[in-house]
This record gives C-alpha cells, sequence and structure tokens, in this order.
C-alpha cells in the first residue's frame, strides 16, 4: 500500500528526548523549548515565537489576544480545518465565513470587504497547501478597517509572499507540527507574534494567566495571576523532538519539493486530456511541497478514481468539508451559499505525499493516474 501520508523521522528525534531527560527539567520553556524559539526568531525572523501544544492551542491564544468577546465578528475561510473558526467561536466569535477563489481554496480577498461590520474584529487567514493568500490586499482591507490578520500557517512552513515568510505578515500568526505536516513533533503548534502591542501578554496567557516568564529572567521578584490563559505550553520532550526536526529543515523541504514537481511535470499533460485540473503552479517561494492536489470534474469522478487507486493499493484522500455547512454551524451561518468552498468539499483530491515517498512510489501512482 503507498499511504497518503508517513510520518517522518530524521533519526535524532529519540538522542535528544533523552538528551532532555537527562537534563532533569522536562516541563515547558526548556533547554529544547528556549532552542526551537530561538530558531523561529533568529532564521525566521519572527518577532517572538512561543512553542504550543498544537496549532489550535495558538489559534485559542490569538483569539485571546485579539480581545474577541461574545458577538464579535470574525471572518473565515470556509474551507479550511474546524480550528481556524473553532478557536474563535469558543471565545464567542461570530464567524462570517468566506469564499475562495474559482481556482484554489485560499480566501479571495475581493469578498472580504461586504463581510466587514461594525462587529468585525478579526480576520484569518489560511494558506491552503502552504500556498500564500494575497497579504497585500488582504492587510490593505484590515488597515483601513482597523482589522486584526491571524494567519493559520499550519500547512505554510518556510513558504513566502513577494520575499517574506509566510507567518511573519499578520499580527499574529499559527503553525502546526501535527504528523500529517511537513516538519512534526506528532501534536505541537507555534504562535507568532510580530506586532509589539501582544508580546508581554501572549506570553502571559502562555504561562496560565501568570507572569512567571518575567520572574525568571529577573523583571519581578514575585509572580502571579495576571490576566486569562492557560497550559498552552508543550513539555520540552515535544520540543525535543521537533528539534531533531528543525536541524533537517532544508533536507525535508528539498524532498517534498523534489516529489511534488515529479507530479506536476508528469501529470500536466495528462489532466488536460481528461478534464481534471491540476493544483495551480505556485512560484517557487509559494511551494513547500506540502500538498499536491488535484481537482476532478464532479463528485463522482472523484470517487471513481479514489476506488480505481484503492485497489491499485494508493491511498488518494479529499479534504475539508466547508465549514458553513457543517453539522456544528449549519445553524449560525447567515445563510449565504458558497460556491467556490462547496466546489472543493466535493472536488478537490490529493495524492501521497511525504518525505520517504520513493521514485518509484510516485512513478506508480502516476501510471494509475493516467
Ligand atoms: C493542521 C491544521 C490545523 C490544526 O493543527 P493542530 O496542530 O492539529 O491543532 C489548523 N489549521 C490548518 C489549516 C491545518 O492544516
Amino acid at each position: 500500500m503507498i499511504p497518503f501520508n508517513k510520518p517522518y523521522l530524521t533519526g535524532k528525534e529519540t538522542a535528544y528526548i533523552e538528551d532532555a531527560v537527562n537534563r532533569g527539567k522536562i516541563s515547558g520553556n526548556g533547554y529544547y523549548t528556549k532552542k526551537c524559539q530561538h530558531f523561529f526568531e533568529e532564521k525566521f525572523n519572527f518577532k517572538k515565537a512561543l512553542l504550543t501544544t498544537s496549532c489550535t492551542d495558538a489559534l485559542e491564544m490569538c483569539a485571546m489576544l485579539a480581545n474577541i468577546e461574545q458577538g464579535d465578528e470574525v471572518i473565515v475561510p470556509s474551507f479550511t480545518f474546524v480550528s481556524s473558526a473553532l478557536a474563535f467561536v469558543r471565545q464567542g466569535a461570530i464567524i462570517k465565513f468566506a469564499d475562495s477563489y474559482s481556482n484554489n481554496p485560499n480566501i479571495d480577498p475581493s469578498r472580504i470587504e461586504e463581510l466587514i461590520t461594525k462587529k468585525t474584529k478579526a480576520i484569518v487567514v489560511v494558506h491552503y497547501a502552504g500556498v500564500a493568500c494575497d497579504m497585500d490586499a488582504i492587510m490593505a482591507i484590515a488597515n483601513k478597517h482597523g482589522l486584526i490578520v491571524i494567519e493559520d500557517a499550519a500547512q505554510a512552513i518556510c513558504s513566502k509572499y513577494e520575499g517574506k515568510l509566510l507567518g511573519s505578515i499578520g499580527h499574529m500568526s499559527t503553525f502546526s507540527f501535527h504528523e500529517t505536516k511537513n516538519i512534526i513533533s506528532g501534536e505541537g503548534g507555534l504562535l507568532v507574534i510580530n506586532d509589539d502591542r501582544f508580546v508581554d501578554r501572549a506570553e502571559i496567557l502562555w504561562e496560565k494567566g501568570t507572569n512567571r516568564a518575567e520572574f525568571f529572567r529577573g523583571k519581578i521578584d514575585k509572580y502571579g495571576w495576571v490576566d486569562t490563559g492557560s497550559s498552552f505550553l508543550p513539555s520540552d520532550i515535544i520540543a525535543a523532538f521537533l528539534w531533531a526536526q528543525l536541524e533537517n529543515i532544508d533536507a525535508i523541504q528539498k524532498k517534498r519539493l523534489e516529489h511534488w514537481h515529479f507530479y506536476y511535470s508528469e501529470l500536466a499533460e495528462w489532466a488536460k486530456s481528461v478534464d481534471v485540473q491540476l493544483m495551480p503552479k505556485p512560484i517557487e517561494e509559494t511551494n513547500n511541497g506540502h500538498m499536491f492536489y488535484i481537482i476532478c470534474n464532479s463528485l463522482n469522478q472523484r470517487k471513481r478514481i479514489i476506488d480505481y487507486l484503492l485497489k491499485n493499493k494508493i491511498l488518494a484522500v479529499f479534504h475539508y468539508i466547508s465549514l458553513h455547512s457543517s453539522k456544528y454551524y449549519i445553524k449560525k451561518h447567515d445563510g449565504r451559499t458558497l460556491i467556490n468552498s462547496d466546489k472543493f468539499t466535493e472536488r478537490l483530491l490529493r495524492l501521497p505525499m511525504f518525505y520517504e515517498l520513493n521514485p518509484n512510489d510516485v512513478t506508480q501512482t502516476i501510471k494509475k493516474f493516467k
């Protein structure tokens, strides 16, 4: 069976975990946590990086930092993972779901402004498949209306927009190290703060509403309860695992991109001949080899392709079901139809993509496809 995903281990993970254990401090904010956060602040130029136990957690922190309260409105694409909306709903937000472009699932900025009201507080953008949203247009709208932009960059590590790394453009952003992503720690995430206004408070929310981080820097002589928050920081054991991955980030990205380009070049002609669209080819700086997808011409065609590949021991999978029509939210949704989001719900199909995919597997998949 060629699986859809297979978590890749660099080989150093358990050695670093053992080292973390031997250091005698395995709670949060320890040796490896600081090493990982430093890596993102130095190499990625993020103003403030805080490891979290998931991207979902990091998004919850964003909702708290943006002061989302009962009845506030947040604009979120409908074609995304639950967490992009759920984190804000937990704070009492009403979600105004936005539609995607017609040719890719990213939020269509030309459809954002019509959703803005006096109650709008934030815009969440998702860089689907690691491909950048139109951040110039989105930031311009946000600045004009005084809104906070949160980049859900869960899939977008190392991808860029006009030379800037994704996650460094919005007021804050989040990444995931779930085992299905490019860089993994089983479960894990990262909160990035790019706006000075939110830096100090982010540390407080991270450490259960206490000013513990300041205390450990020697800035105050007692620490206590000063704000809301939760236990968002992961154990140093998770950070140790993550460090083994970050050390190899360049090699991991390079390999995934090779698979991506192989798929694209081998399938381009075929796709034209059978009325299937390949994912639009992103310019190189905004391709991180996270995903290779196609857009089938119907739900039925997709089903037939999935079944055929499965018979041939290849696992290809569809993706999100539009959140505006989810069981949980449909009754709260304002009733607008989002045709592009629904189109991707029915027709998008992802092909196997992971570091250890070998060229024979890719060739085999392409052959079965054809
Ligand atoms: C994976 C993913 C998440 C959730 O990440 P976790 O680390 O599992 O919480 C959120 N948003 C998007 C777009 C994702 O792809």
